[in-house]
């Protein structure tokens, strides 16, 4: 067992490659052979969301608080809230994000294959962000 203190585990400040507006990441774990399970907690900031991506082996979302958004590449974007949880596919392109109005806090869990979790594409322009692209 290894029990690793909060105070070993500084929030970190999401990288703006990847995400968009204010988002932290909290208790983030990279999977230790031959385990393959990593994640952790990820808060955004009302208007913060990912940047479109997909994930190898699927991701799992569990909502802590507030109020989300959630979207696959080519179908209507979702709301989701405290309880919801959201299973992408693997391969499936998303994205995931607080609402304009609210922050978000959901737990992250992907499996890596072959030591890579997620594979970044474009940021999620506002206009996709808020749905005005139709
Ligand atoms: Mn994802």
């Amino acid at each position: 067992m290894k029990l690793i203190p909060l105070t070993e585990q500084p929030t970190n400040d999401a990288s703006a490659d990847y995400f968009t507006g204010n988002v932290r990441l909290d208790g983030f774990f990279t999977p230790p052979p031959p385990a393959r399970a990593g994640g952790g907690l990820v808060t955004f900031a009302a208007g913060a969301r990912t940047a479109w991506h997909t994930h190898p082996a699927g991701q799992r979302l569990y909502i802590l608080s507030g109020l989300g958004w959630v979207q696959v590449d080519g179908q209507p974007r979702q709301t989701v809230r405290a309880g919801d949880t959201v299973w992408f596919e693997p391969g499936e392109k998303h994205w995931h994000g607080a609402t304009n109005t609210h922050a978000m806090s959901h737990f992250a869990i992907a499996e890596a294959i072959e030591g890579r979790s997620v594979d970044w594409l474009d940021h999620v322009t506002d206009a996709a962000y808020l749905n005005q692209n139709d």
